[in-house]
């Protein structure tokens, strides 16, 4: 047994084992994006930078787009020293990339200098922004460091594709297009970091704007998880005039962002056929046509009734990021929005249904 396990990590840590790898991984990787609709549109101000004196960064799990797209450009990147990172070299240099063996946990700084160094040979570097070990949305140090030392600006870039796979959770940490799907690729505007500054705000909402305006070109603009709240408040009461209209149970979720039990609401094993309103505001949200059975105990739909139903925030809260959605009119919290939701969407919006006010369709139809 044992020997049969040194030989098989003597075979797979082989060099023509792992060339051999590379090579079929990055022939798969070219023939998979061949498939793919690609499209990039560039900020007139980073057109106008110098090739060579930039950084790009991205989220973590939205780079497959940018592998392939960006060959033979002799980008840096950073890989672990692990096997993995032993492969990915290989994929990458075959793809005219530069690589810089590291981690940004062991051994940081000096990661960074050998980056460094590569960098002011004349190549742009590009990086996960916010790491595979996350949190996801911020950025790490390491990139606001070598954009200061070298006062090289960030481009961020924002990718999409209309149709795509999530792994390894429902939640998505890495996005992985289908084939033939329609994708995006956004440069935005680029970002100078000063000396000193630790701050990553700045970079980290210009990264999310244009991961969020990349999902929107492809159609996806709900539910991506890289948006910030566009909060349309066309109702506004004071906290004491919601109480008095709402009863307690409603108050504590559309107010406070409470959750029902599952499995308890009126509307999780309901078939009507009609429309649910906002139970805060009559706004309408949902239509019974595209009301489904998740088996999550709340109620859940594949699409609201317009774009202008709802609205969504991220929230970080229980240590997970997900992405509330509130109506639209009155920002009354209704439940969160998942993209395991079945076709032609592929999301879930999951609602309570104390936040929800169902009323049937009218027989013989219109309004006459
Ligand atoms: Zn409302």
């Amino acid at each position: 047994m044992t020997r049969l396990r040194t030989l098989r990590r003597k075979v797979t840590r082989s060099e023509a084992f792992l060339n051999l790898l590379a090579s079929v991984t990055r022939g798969f990787i070219l023939c998979y994006y061949a498939t793919l609709r690609v499209t990039r549109e560039t900020d007139p101000e980073s057109e106008k930078l110098e090739p060579g004196k930039r950084l790009y960064g991205f989220w973590h799990g939205r780079q497959f787009l940018l592998v392939p797209g960006f060959r033979d450009t002799g980008i840096v990147i950073m890989t672990d020293i692990s096997w993995a990172g032993e492969v990915q070299t290989r994929v990458l240099q075959g793809l005219g990339y530069n690589v810089v063996r590291g981690s940004s946990r062991r051994r940081p700084a000096r990661a960074l200098m050998a980056m460094k160094a590569e960098i002011e040979r004349g190549h742009p570097a590009a990086f996960a922004l916010d790491g595979p070990s996350g949190p996801p949305g911020r950025s790490k140090p390491g990139v606001l460091f070598l954009a200061a030392k070298l006062r090289y600006p960030v481009v961020p870039v924002g990718t999409a594709a209309s149709r795509r796979v999530c792994i390894p959770r429902t939640w998505c940490d890495y996005q992985l297009p289908l084939p033939f799907s329609r994708c995006v690729v956004k440069l935005g505007r680029p970002i100078w970091v000063e000396d000193g500054s630790a701050d990553t705000g700045s970079l980290d909402s210009e990264v999310e704007r244009v991961t969020r305006e990349a999902d929107r070109a492809v159609g996806r603009e709900l539910g991506n998880g890289a948006g910030r709240a566009y909060m349309v408040e066309e109702i506004e009461r004071t906290e004491e005039e919601w109480k008095r209209e709402l009863t307690p149970e409603q108050y504590r979720v559309v107010r406070e962002g409470g959750t029902e039990p599952p499995f308890t609401g009126k509307y999780d094993d309901f078939k009507g056929e009609g429309v649910y309103y906002c139970v805060a505001c009559g706004n309408p949200l949902f239509r019974s046509s595209e009301k489904y059975d998740s088996g999550s105990g709340w109620p859940s739909f594949w699409a609201p009734v317009s774009e202008k139903s709802l609205v969504t925030e991220d929230d970080d809260s229980l240590g997970l990021r997900r992405v509330e959605i509130k109506c639209g009119k009155c920002g009354a919290h209704l439940g969160h929005v998942f993209e395991d939701g079945p076709e032609p969407t592929g999301l879930r919006y999951c609602t309570n249904s104390i936040a929800l006010d169902f009323e049937h369709e009218k027989q013989n139809g219109g309004n006459g």
